[in-house]
Order: structure tokens, then C-alpha cells, then sequence
């Protein structure tokens, strides 16, 4: 299947997906996570009219923001754990940050910054130990200490739930992102309208549970070749 089918595909299932949950389809937004894939493929992507798009390696980010620069309206989103020493790196090229977890990042993306930049601060919804993402209990506080910077601007939430094989299980990890951007609101501290979650294998079910933006790789770019370094 050519990536211009499987973008059909996949923009035809989110709008039934929102359908079926009583919601608008222009309200889940299609993140077409392109790492591991060649920049040929996200010119293809680019082609049929897709412009926002996921990497999550700094300095394949790099590699590939040049290699695709006569593009002028692509979007990217950084959405791989971001370590403070490669914000320099990130920041200039991406639209959105979507893995922002802890207040020394938000520092330092902040301190980077040349223009304003959006940021979803990604929480641990399933309280895995090895995995990042702010702990659910920390949220408030962050979103308190972020909220006084100047060029970093945080639109929504971002999560990765744990691996289940039925994606109805993630449902319930879901549930709890959105539950938790709501009782920030409650609690003054609006964390923006944004909640990116669902993958290739679940993304229906975190349109059901309110995703705006689902992040689709493998469903649109086919397997992943092995990583090349970044
Ligand atoms: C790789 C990745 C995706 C895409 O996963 P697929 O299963 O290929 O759709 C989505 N979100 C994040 C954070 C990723 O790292």
C-alpha cells in the first residue's frame, strides 16, 4: 500500500472513529510519526496533504528539517524523551514539543526558544517506572511553574499508556489523561484543549476517550526499519 492509501485509511477511520463518539472529526488533528522512515516518505505524506509530523530523535529531527526545508509549511513534533542537553537542537525546528515532564526542561526549552513554542507536558498515566512522563500527582505543580514563562506555551497533555494487546484496555488510561486536564481546569490551572494520545494500534479508542490529536506511525509508513542514531 502506497503512504497516500494508507493516509486515506487511517484519515477515513479517525472520522468514523469521532462519529462514532458523537464528536466532529476536524477536532482530532492526524500526527504522521515519521521516524525511522526516509524523508522521501514524508514527501509523499506532504504530497496528499499531510503537514504535521512526528520525530522523536534529535538529530534525526535535524537531519530531516534540512533535507525537507523547501517545505515550508511542514509542522514537526518532537515527540521522543528529550534530554536538556539537546533542546538546542529541538527547539528551533519543532512547532510543538510534545514530552515536556519536568520543570529543568521547561527551563531550558524556555531559554532556547527564539519565538514562542507550544509544549504538552506527558504524563505517566499508568505509573510505569521506566517510563517518562510527569507522575500524575505532579501535574498541578508543573503546569503552576510553567505557567509565568514567556515563549513556552502549553496547549494540552500527551500520554503513553502501557502496552496492552487490546486496545479497549487502554481505555481506561485514556479516560484518566482527560480526567486529569479536567480537574486541572477545576483547579485554575488550564492545561490548554490539547490531548494527544492513541497510537497505530489503540487510536480509535483514545478518539472515543477525547483525543484531538492521535500520533500514527506503523499505520501510515508500514514497519519501522531498525533505528539509526540520534
Ligand atoms: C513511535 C511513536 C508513535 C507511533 O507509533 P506507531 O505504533 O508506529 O503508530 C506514537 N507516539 C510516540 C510517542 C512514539 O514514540
Amino acid at each position: 500500500m502506497s503512504v497516500a492509501e494508507a493516509l486515506a485509511r487511517i484519515r477515513a477511520r479517525i472520522a468514523a472513529a469521532a462519529a462514532a463518539a458523537g464528536r466532529d472529526a476536524q477536532d482530532v488533528d492526524l500526527l504522521a510519526v515519521s521516524k525511522g522512515h526516509p524523508s522521501s516518505s514524508i514527501r509523499e505524506a506532504y504530497a496528499v496533504g499531510q503537514r504535521r509530523f512526528g520525530e522523536s530523535y534529535a538529530q534525526e529531527l535535524v537531519r530531516k528539517a534540512r533535507e525537507l526545508e523547501d517545505l515550508k509549511d511542514i509542522e514537526w513534533h518532537f515527540i521522543g524523551h528529550l534530554q536538556r542537553n539537546k533542546v538546542k537542537d529541538v527547539a528551533p525546528r519543532a512547532r510543538v514539543i510534545e514530552t515536556v515532564d519536568r520543570l529543568d526542561l521547561a527551563l531550558e526549552i524556555e531559554k532556547r526558544a527564539e519565538r514562542e513554542i507550544r509544549v504538552l507536558i506527558e504524563v505517566n498515566v499508568g505509573g510505569e517506572e521506566q517510563k517518562s512522563g510527569c507522575a500524575p500527582a505532579d501535574l498541578l505543580d508543573l503546569l503552576r511553574e510553567t505557567r509565568g514563562l514567556s515563549k513556552l506555551r502549553v496547549i494540552g497533555l500527551m500520554t503513553i499508556p502501557p502496552a496492552v494487546d487490546d486496545p479497549e484496555d487502554a481505555r481506561p488510561f485514556f479516560a484518566k489523561l482527560r480526567e486529569l486536564a479536567r480537574e486541572a481546569r477545576a483547579a485554575g490551572l488550564d492545561p490548554g484543549p490539547e490531548l494527544s494520545m492513541g497510537m497505530s494500534h489503540d487510536f480509535e479508542a483514545a478518539i472515543a476517550e477525547g483525543a484531538t490529536l492521535v500520533r500514527v506511525g506503523t499505520a501510515i509508513f508500514g514497519e519501522r526499519p531498525k533505528r539509526e542514531d540520534g
